[in-house]
C-alpha cells in the first residue's frame, strides 16, 4: 500500500479530499489527515467569530468518513525528509510515500517590537477564540486598535462595530485611503460605511511597536485596551523552518507541479506555496485541484504536465457587518447588499458541499 499524508484540513487539504474521495483513490494508496484541529474550520468567517456574531459550531464542517482515509489529531512539528516521517509532538511519527504540506499561515509582525506579544489574533481558531474572549469582555467605552486595513481587518472592525457600538474602534490603516488596491468608488464607500459606524480610521499609519495596552504609530503613542493585528501574514512555522528557497513571506518556492524542486514526493498548498497570487481559499482551493491531477498521473505511470493554465480566481468577496459588503467580481467593483447577499450566499454553497 501506498500512503498519501496530507497535513492540515484547511481549504486546500479539504479539496484533494473531496477530489480524491470519492472515486479516484487507486486500490493501493491511502489517506492520512494530520490536523491540530478535530475539524475543518472556516478561516474565511474568523473575524464574525472573533467579533461575537456567529457561534462556533457555525464555522466548524466535519472532516469526510471514508474507509481509505485515516485522520490523526496532532500537532505537526516537521518533515524529515531522509526518513519520509511526518513529526508530531508528543507522538510517533508518521510515514508517507507522497506528502502535501497545507498547515496555512501565520501572522507576520514585521519586526514590530512587542507587536507578537501585546496584540491579539485571528489566524488561528485558538486565537480568534481568545480574541473573541477578550473583545466581548470589554467594559463600555473601550478602545479596540486593529493594526491592518486589509480585507480580514476591515472585516473585523466593522462586524466588531455592529456587534458592540459601545466600543471606540480604531483601525490604522498603512496606506492613504482604506484598501488602496481597489478602485477608488469602493474603497470611499468602505470608508464612509465606517464614518457612519464611528470606526475611526487612522490612514498613513507606521506601527513602530506595542507595549501592553499601547501602541506606537509613528512613535506617538495610543492608549488602546485590546489591540488586534491583522497586519500581515506568512507560512506557517514548519515551512519557514524547512530547507528550500522561500519568498519573502516564508511561502515555499515549487516547481510548477506544485512539489519541492529536490523533492517530487512534497507537494506544498495554499497559504504555504508561492503562488502568483495573494493567498486565498480561492487559490487553495485551485491549487489542490492542481496537485490531484499531479498524483493522479503519478500513480498511473502517466508523464507528468510540464505546466498548467493559470489557476482561475473569481474575485474578492468581502462584508460589512451583516448587511452590507463589497465585492470586486470580473475586475468590477460591486458594493452594498447585493454584494454581502454573494459572500453569505458562497458560505452557503460551501456548508452545503462539504457540510
Ligand atoms: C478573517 C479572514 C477572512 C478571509 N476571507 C477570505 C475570503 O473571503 N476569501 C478567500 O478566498 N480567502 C479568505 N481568507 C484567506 C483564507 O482563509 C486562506 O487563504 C485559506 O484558509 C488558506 O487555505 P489553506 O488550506 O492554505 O490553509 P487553512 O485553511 O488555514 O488550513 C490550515 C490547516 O492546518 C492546520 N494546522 C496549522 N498548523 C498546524 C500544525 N502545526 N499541526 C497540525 N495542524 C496544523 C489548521 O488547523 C488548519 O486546519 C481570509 C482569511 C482571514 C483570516
Amino acid at each position: 500500500m501506498k500512503k498519501l499524508v496530507i497535513l492540515g484540513g484547511g481549504y486546500g487539504g479539504m479539496k484533494i479530499l473531496s477530489e480524491l474521495l470519492p472515486n479516484n483513490l487507486p486500490e493501493d494508496v491511502t489517506i492520512t489527515l494530520v490536523d491540530r484541529v478535530p475539524y475543518h474550520c472556516l478561516k474565511t468567517e474568523y473575524y464574525a467569530l472573533a467579533a461575537g456574531t456567529i457561534s462556533d459550531k457555525e464555522i466548524r464542517v466535519s472532516f469526510p468518513e471514508h474507509p481509505k482515509l485515516e485522520v490523526v489529531f496532532g500537532e505537526v512539528i516537521g518533515i524529515d525528509r531522509e526518513e519520509k516521517n511526518v513529526l508530531l509532538k508528543d507522538a510517533q511519527p508518521i510515514s508517507y510515500d507522497d506528502l502535501v504540506i497545507g498547515l496555512g499561515c501565520e501572522d507576520k509582525y514585521h519586526g514590530v517590537p512587542g507587536a507578537d506579544q501585546y496584540t491579539y489574533s485571528i489566524q488561528s481558531i485558538g486565537k480568534s477564540r481568545e480574541t473573541y474572549s477578550v473583545l466581548n469582555n470589554l467594559p463600555p467605552g473601550s478602545v479596540v486598535g486593529i493594526v491592518g486595513a486589509g480585507l480580514s481587518g476591515v472585516e473585523l472592525a466593522s462586524e466588531l462595530s455592529e456587534s458592540r457600538d459601545d466600543l471606540q474602534i480604531k483601525l490604522f490603516d498603512r496606506g492613504k485611503h482604506i484598501l488602496s488596491a481597489f478602485p477608488d468608488r469602493l474603497s470611499k464607500y468602505v470608508e464612509n460605511w465606517f464614518v457612519k459606524h464611528n470606526v475611526e480610521i487612522i490612514n498613513n499609519s507606521n506601527i513602530t511597536k506595542v507595549e501592553e495596552n499601547t501602541l506606537y504609530n509613528h512613535d506617538k503613542s495610543i492608549s488602546c485596551d485590546v489591540i488586534v493585528w491583522t497586519a500581515g501574514i506568512q507560512a506557517n512555522k514548519v515551512i519557514r523552518e524547512m530547507e528550500g528557497e522561500k519568498d519573502s513571506s516564508g511561502r515555499m518556492v515549487l516547481t510548477p507541479q506544485h512539489f519541492l524542486p529536490h523533492d517530487e514526493h512534497v507537494f506544498v498548498l495554499g497559504d504555504c506555496a508561492s503562488l502568483p497570487h495573494a493567498p486565498s481559499a480561492q487559490l487553495a482551493e485551485g491549487q489542490a485541484e492542481q496537485i490531484v491531477e499531479v498524483l493522479k498521473k503519478r500513480w498511473n505511470g502517466e508523464e507528468l504536465p510540464d505546466s498548467f493554465p493559470p489557476i482561475k480566481l473569481k474575485g474578492v468577496l468581502g462584508s460589512l457587518g451583516k448587511k452590507h459588503g463589497f465585492a470586486m467580481l470580473a475586475d468590477r467593483p460591486l458594493t452594498g447588499r447585493v454584494a454581502r447577499l454573494l459572500k453569505s450566499g458562497v458560505l452557503w454553497m460551501y456548508k452545503f458541499h462539504n457540510g
